[in-house]
């Protein structure tokens, strides 16, 4: 299928949303990846395809696909991406992922490096739309404050939800055992959901290990194609 660009959202200097109309009323649940393949030329070795989280609700209608663009060694696949302007498309296979909450928003930890927000703002939206209570804790490790992608929206959403609490990390601050020891100290038996560039994820998922969280209360989803320090 192919799904027309309706326009570019500047999240901040080197991050973009991509709005695509969902004129197929295709369906997701919040947390899940769409395949896209972007026919490009000059096309380099990295290919035409990419995996990207839908970062919308479904109550939003639209298809969000937000991304970060890099200065030096950035994909012709990005290339190509950035250059799109509204009314053009891009081939698109249907949503599919397990990186979604599937019992209640209790009791839930989402650690995000970076671009990792992606699938936590679906997900916090749609407990939102469908006035979901929450009792979710979020660490999120990022560059800088101002290279933090939707600060000002996760910040309006726990405005208004007591049940969220978010943590921030910022340049070499990272995301650590005692932090995430600490954060699950307001709840019995906690679920970590863990998303963002593949080397921090591999990193965390060790971690997770030695604290003791058993597979059935972890979740991952990697984002390959990054290097650790691209928070
Ligand atoms: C399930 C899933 C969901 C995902 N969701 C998202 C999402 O929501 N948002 C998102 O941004 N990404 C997401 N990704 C990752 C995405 O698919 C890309 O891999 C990622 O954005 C990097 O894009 P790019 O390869 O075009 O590199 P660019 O972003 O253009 O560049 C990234 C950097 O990677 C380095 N690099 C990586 N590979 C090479 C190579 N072969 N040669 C030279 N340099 C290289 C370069 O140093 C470059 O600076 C997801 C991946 C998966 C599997």
């Amino acid at each position: 299928m192919k799904l027309r660009l309706v326009r570019k959202i500047k999240e901040h200097e080197d991050c973009f949303t991509f709005v695509f109309a969902n004129e197929n009323n295709l369906k997701w649940s919040a947390g899940q990846f769409i395949h896209y393949t972007l026919p490009h030329e000059p096309m380099d070795n990295r290919g035409d395809e990419r995996w990207f989280t839908i970062s919308s609700a479904p109550e939003e209608k639209d298809i969000h696909l937000t991304t970060r663009f890099t200065s030096e060694k950035g994909s012709s696949f990005k290339k190509a991406l950035l250059a799109m302007q509204p009314g053009e498309e891009i081939i698109a296979d249907t949503p599919e992922g397990d990186f979604v909450l599937d019992s209640s928003p209790d009791s839930i930890i989402f650690v995000a490096g970076g671009i990792g927000i992606t699938p936590f703002r679906a997900i916090l939206k749609d407990l939102i739309s469908r006035s979901i209570p929450m009792n979710i804790t979020l660490l999120y490790a990022n560059r800088s404050p101002e290279l933090t992608t939707f600060k000002d929206e996760l910040e309006l959403i726990k405005a208004s939800n007591p049940g969220l609490h978010i943590e921030y990390f910022y340049g070499d601050r990272f995301i650590t055992k005692d932090d995430l020891i600490k954060s699950g100290h307001r709840f019995t038996s906690p679920t970590y959901f863990v998303s963002g560039p593949e080397p921090m994820v591999e990193a965390l998922k060790q971690t997770i290990k030695e604290i003791g969280v058993d597979d059935i209360h972890v979740r991952f989803d990697y984002f390959p194609g990054y290097a650790s320090d691209l928070k």
